[in-house]
């Protein structure tokens, strides 16, 4: 990444100076929802990636997992999230450890944008999506059938 000072200020709302905004496109597909992501930090000396996602109300991340894990820390707004078989409640400054192989997704549930940062090894594997069997799987437990339908009003 280059940037030429040491500084990238905030300029307004969750966006920064020299830190490009690549909104999602929506998937008729329902996988994601009204989300954007900004890559804060790509240091290859690090190893790992900073990165910042922002759903509108009523959007969600994408459903998925994978190998690679992910420490996320809330920055704004309220939400729900799913982790494996758990299902919680978030608040900004919130921290939340996403192990191995845990299905996750975030959703923007309080009628207001929540964003989350979330930190990434730079080489990783690919997220594995649901399949009908997972989706099944998953929607066996009630608590988790209820955040996948999950909407603003939720
Ligand atoms: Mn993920």
């Amino acid at each position: 990444m280059e940037h030429s000072s040491h500084l990238r200020p905030r300029q307004q709302d969750c966006r920064w100076d020299a830190v490009e905004h690549l909104p999602y496109k929506e998937e008729g597909s329902s996988l994601f929802k009204a989300i954007s992501r900004q890559v804060l930090f790509d240091e290859p000396e690090l190893a790992c990636q900073l990165r910042y996602f922002e759903m509108d109300a009523g959007g969600y991340s994408t459903l998925e997992r994978h190998e690679h894990m992910h420490a996320v820390m809330i920055l704004r707004g309220h939400g729900v999230c799913l982790v494996a078989e758990e299902v919680c409640a978030v608040k900004p400054l919130d921290l939340i450890t996403i192990p191995a192989w845990a299905w996750h997704q975030f959703r923007a549930n309080a009628g207001e944008p929540m964003g989350f940062m979330c930190m990434v090894n730079q080489t990783r594997d690919r997220p594995q999506l649901p399949s009908e069997s997972d989706l099944a799987g998953l929607r066996a437990n009630p608590a988790i059938a209820a955040f996948l339908q999950t909407t603003e009003a939720g």
